[in-house]
């Protein structure tokens, strides 16, 4: 193994040590015992641990160096077994066998986790697609579906209906498919999630170069996966739905699209999945006279690739997740930076943010059959109640920008590393320390790469508060203008604002945003009380902070989704609507669990809170929950015609 992209795949001719001290044991040994039949590669002693530390999971699952000696050397004989049988495909294991196998990861997991597990682990495309299909349930009854957005969720409805064999047009407002990832050009876009666990069960990629990717590999990635699940033909592109309205007589909504060119058309549908997404429309600033400023301007959303910023004079509004991935990007290139931050963000250290897989461990994903299925396994479990343990408050604590014991510990690790990091400059210091528990809003990741730029001479930390802005620039509270030649608004999306730029329009003339009146709530975060047959992805409180994957939460949803459909198709009626009282019910749990968590009690602003300051985006409970609630709707909550 010499070179990134050398490829060869006979024992002898590539570096066997160095795979192996690439490899991530924890998730390369099931993955062996997957391949060979054999459970005796399991050895108890070896079993990861999966506590994770104030700063995230010890490497190698905690094992002593001793005992990742001995699986290695283990892995090794697996290894060279499985190439002396001529390198076969695994047979399916029985199902006790794969909960052992699982089990090594997980430790021992009551019955119920194991659908979900399964599901995780994608092996069975039968064990997460729908189990049924349309014409085997109603084959005569008409029954259309418009799925709006063909980004992440809207992809993985479209898949699933059609696995059901149900009918749908699917609506993109843009050319292509991908959604945020489509939209976000800006410079230095990356995903800061893992893309393992950001990617389908059903479409697993052993080919990720990096485990953070850069949006041009995400998006190539729903790219690919569009095309080769066929789903293309079923988008109609650059079209965009202006209103949905709810036609009583009928029981179907009639939608009023939009083409690039202008042109208009009217579709009917017996349902509307919206898989529009949170984070699609801009919010700006709330300061007086952005409109008088005379240079480019733009959102890191809308990038504007015609201004050259080489040598300009530039001021990036926001320190959030945008701005904290293009700010690195443009400063090498900008004559003058100036970075108005109002509040600092929480960093966790992350080395490997921008590294590229180590060559071993890329080398297995690609030559051993389903050892990146196990990886990404490894990476759920991980994830799945994760670092929720962080977040929760514990209500006897009373230290101030912490929210329990844990919180604090972890706290204190990320004060320390910005402490060293800015070492040698107190003045930044001084700016970057939180004073809100972390996880009260999104954690962001640094290699060092931030901390870096900061400390450029051409970089400046502006924290007065910004008063206006002007013709020349921007003015802080203490009267001074930052002149400047162009400003980038990094300040984020209008995220309580769900399917802000159509109508929607239900039962008895219901406007949807009229009801919601700026406190947006769904059913599970998919169904609307008057709004019936309406389904909503990444819908409210859907969101993930701190523990779970947003991929899968959607196909979650979509999974829920089907079922409900399926349930229609079996009954007699037309039309089925979320009851107020399930919604309420549903909401008494949520808010209660919101208030629990570090995003809920602190009085800090975010996206996750509408302007009411209620919790409005994150889903509070257990990923598990989530699962069981999304099984398949209970009847009693919804209202049937
Ligand atoms: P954001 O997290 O809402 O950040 C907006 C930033 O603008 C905040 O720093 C905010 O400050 C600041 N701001 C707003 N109004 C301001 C004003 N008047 N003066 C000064 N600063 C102001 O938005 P975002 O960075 O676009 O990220 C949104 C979400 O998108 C992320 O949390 C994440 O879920 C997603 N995202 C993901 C990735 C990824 O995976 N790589 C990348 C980008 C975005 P305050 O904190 O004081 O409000």
């Amino acid at each position: 193994m010499t070179g990134e992209d050398a490829e060869p795949f006979g024992l002898d001719e590539v570096d066997l040590e160095q795979v192996m001290r690439d490899a991530e044991l924890p998730s390369l040994l099931p993955a062996l015992a997957h391949l060979l039949g054999d459970l005796s590669i399991l050895d108890d002693d070896l079993r990861p641990t999966i506590s994770s530390a104030p700063l995230g999971l010890e490497p190698q699952g905690g094992l002593s160096e001793a005992a990742q000696e001995r699986a290695r050397r283990i892995a090794v004989q697996a290894l060279r077994a499985w190439v002396r049988q001529g390198r076969p495909m695994p047979a399916t294991p029985p199902p006790d066998r794969l909960r052992r196998m699982m089990e090594f990861i997980t430790g021992p997991v009551g019955e119920e986790y194991l659908p979900l597990l399964h599901h995780q682990l994608g092996i069975f495309p039968e064990d997460d697609g729908p189990r049924w299909h349309k014409s085997a349930v109603a084959p005569d009854r008409p029954f259309t579906v418009v799925v709006i957005g063909a980004g992440m969720s809207g992809l993985a409805a479209a898949h699933r209906l059609r696995e059901a064999g149900i009918d749908f047009l699917a609506v993109e407002r843009h050319e292509e498919v991908g959604g945020v990832w489509w939209e976000n050009r800006y410079p230095g876009c990356r995903l800061d999630t893992s893309n393992f666990s950001y990617s389908y069960s059903f479409a697993q990629q052993p080919t990720w170069r990096h485990q953070y990717s850069t949006r041009e590999a995400v998006l190539d990635y729903f790219r690919r996966v569009a095309s080769e699940l066929g789903l293309r033909e079923t988008i109609r592109f650059g079209t965009r739905v202006v209103s949905a309205v709810f036609d009583e007589e009928s029981g179907r909504w009639r939608l009023h699209l939009r083409r690039r060119d202008g042109s208009a058309e009217t579709v009917e549908a017996d349902a509307v999945i919206s898989a529009v997404g949170q984070l699609n429309e801009p919010a700006y600033p709330d300061v007086p006279g952005r409109d008088r400023f005379r240079g480019p301007a733009w959102h890191t959303a809308r990038w504007n690739d015609e201004v050259d910023l080489a040598g300009r004079r530039v001021a990036v509004i926001g320190t959030g997740a945008s701005a904290f991935q293009v700010i690195p990007e443009i400063a090498g290139k900008v004559a003058e930076l100036k970075v108005f931050q109002r509040t600092p963000p929480w960093i966790m250290p992350t080395p490997t943010y921008r590294a590229l897989l180590k060559p071993g461990l890329r080398w297995l994903f690609r030559h051993v059959p389903h050892c990146h299925r196990w990886f990404r396994f490894y990476q759920f479990w991980v994830n799945v109640e994760g670092r929720r343990q962080y977040c929760v408050v514990d209500p006897a604590w009373n230290k101030e920008g912490s929210v329990s014991a844990r919180n604090e510990a972890l706290r204190q690790e990320l004060i320390s590393y910005l402490s060293n990091a800015y070492a040698d400059r107190p003045d930044l210091l001084e700016h970057a320390i939180p004073d809100y528990p972390p996880y009260a809003k999104r954690m962001l990741r640094d290699d060092g790469t931030w901390i870096r730029t900061l400390k450029r001479d051409n970089v400046t930390l502006v924290t007065d508060p910004i008063a206006e802005f002007t013709e020349h620039g921007v003015v802080t509270e203490n009267g001074t203008l930052h002149e400047t030649d162009v400003i980038i608004y990094g300040t984020g999306f209008r995220a309580s604002d769900f399917l802000g730029n159509m109508t929607v329009v239900g039962r008895g003339g219901v406007d949807l945003h009229e009801q919601w009146a700026g406190d947006p709530r769904a059913y599970l975060g998919i169904t609307v009380p008057r709004f019936p047959n309406l389904f909503l992805l990444y819908g409210p409180n859907t969101n993930l902070v701190a523990n779970g994957s947003i991929v899968m939460f959607s196909e979650l949803e979509v999974h829920y989704v089907v079922e409900c459909i399926k349930t229609l198709l079996e009954s007699p009626h037309r039309t089925m609507e979320c009851r107020p009282e399930a919604l309420e019910r549903f909401y008494q749990r949520i808010d209660e669990a919101s208030a629990r968590m570090a995003y809920g009690i602190s009085g800090v602003r975010s996206w996750y809170k509408n302007s009411a300051g209620r919790v409005t985006q994150n889903w509070p409970l257990t990923t598990f929950e989530f699962w069981r609630l999304t099984r398949r709707p209970v009847l009693g909550d919804y209202e049937f015609r």
